[in-house]
């Protein structure tokens, strides 16, 4: 199948009182069409800022962008910002942002917002409402909730809305940061149904980030692995689940509760590292079960950074892994 999205070597630091955060440090994949690919990792592993960097969303405060994202063949990360939000931003690229449900203004009527980006991109104010009753009617909302206001509406309606609005303009790449977090199981389980859906009748490809592996495990053609601003394993996600293979994937999956067995917790000790001075070598060396029973580790993972390494897998995709036990 084709690369619809080949990203390069991408970062993104932040400058903060106490110094630069490396969020996201030298990261690269490919997104093919109509694939699915779920990015999982702890709070603060650096997901949301990917995210932004995929769409050119980021705060005043960001010191560093670099490496190269490659839509259908053309570079977006540098294009110029005036072209990038004339045809890419919402037009082949969306995103439903982390929690933006609750961004939605409560006094401002859903078409208006809703409306607001294709009007500054120049759509006519018509065509742009046609857009917006499209789109809520592919969600499962009425036509004429335009008219309405946020505040009218459940958790599970505003999230409709905010997903309507990434697919108005029709993309081929949606990113979904989070988008079932905020919700109870039941409106959760619609919403994912949901997405099911509109990924068939709109051909999408997904990005769809999670902290959760068994929520992803229900969308995912392919699985990344973040940790502390890192991809440490991607692959098709039968190998991931079946065959993980870096330690921290690896403690993730045994991590997750079954209801099957009723064996204990296993969990991985320690705490994300600091993205100011992360840890050398393996960011994940400090936690890591191998590094502390493997004398030949010592030296090597605390000091030099794994390379990425091609094992055997079962899917289409390549099944990668940065760890010194495989090299
Ligand atoms: P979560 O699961 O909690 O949403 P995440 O994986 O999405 O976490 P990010 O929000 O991308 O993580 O944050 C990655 C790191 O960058 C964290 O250490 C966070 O504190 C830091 N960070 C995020 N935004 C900023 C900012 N604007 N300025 C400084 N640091 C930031
Ligand atoms: Fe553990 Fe070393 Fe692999 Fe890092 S590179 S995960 S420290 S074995
Ligand atoms: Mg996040």
């Amino acid at each position: 199948s084709m690369v619809l999205l080949d990203v390069r070597n991408v970062k993104l630091y932040y400058t903060t009182t106490k110094g630069i955060v490396k969020a996201v440090d030298n990261i690269s994949f490919e997104l093919d069409e109509g694939e699915t690919l779920a990015i999982v990792g702890e709070s603060g592993s650096g997901k949301s800022t990917l995210a932004k960097l995929l769409v050119r969303v980021w705060e005043r405060n960001v010191s560093l962008v670099d490496g190269e994202i490659y839509l259908e063949g053309k570079e977006i990360l540098h294009m110029p910002e005036e072209e990038f939000r004339r045809e890419i931003r919402w037009k082949r690229i969306a995103m439903v942002p982390q929690a933006s449900m609750n961004a939605l203004n409560p006094v401002i009527k859903i078409g208006d917002q809703m409306t607001e980006p294709l009007l500054l991109q120049g759509t006519g104010k018509d065509e742009a409402l046609k857009m917006a009753m499209d789109a809520l009617e592919s969600v499962g909302l009425p036509r004429d909730l335009v008219n309405r206001y946020p505040h009218q509406l459940s958790g599970g309606m505003k999230q409709r809305v905010i997903i309507a609005m990434s697919i108005m303009a029709h993309p081929k790449v949606v990113i979904l940061d989070e988008p079932t977090s905020a919700l109870d199981v039941i409106t959760q389980a619609n919403i994912m149904n949901l997405l099911k859906k509109l990924k068939w009748e709109y051909k999408l490809s997904y990005i769809f980030i999670t902290h959760d592996l068994s929520l992803a495990s229900e969308l995912a053609d392919s699985v990344a692995i973040m940790y502390a601003g890192k991809l440490v394993e991607i692959g098709g996600a039968e190998d991931i689940y079946t065959n993980p293979s870096h330690p921290y994937t690896q403690g993730l999956i045994s991590s997750v509760p079954t209801l099957r067995t009723d064996k204990t917790l296993s969990f991985i000790p320690g705490e994300v590292p600091s993205l100011i001075n992360p840890p050398s070598g393996c960011r994940f060396h400090p936690r890591c079960p191998f590094y502390k029973d493997r004398d030949y580790l010592k030296g090597l993972c605390d000091e030099k950074e794994p390379p990425m390494v091609e094992l055997e897998g079962k899917a289409s995709r390549k099944h990668l892994v940065a760890c010194w036990l495989y090299k």
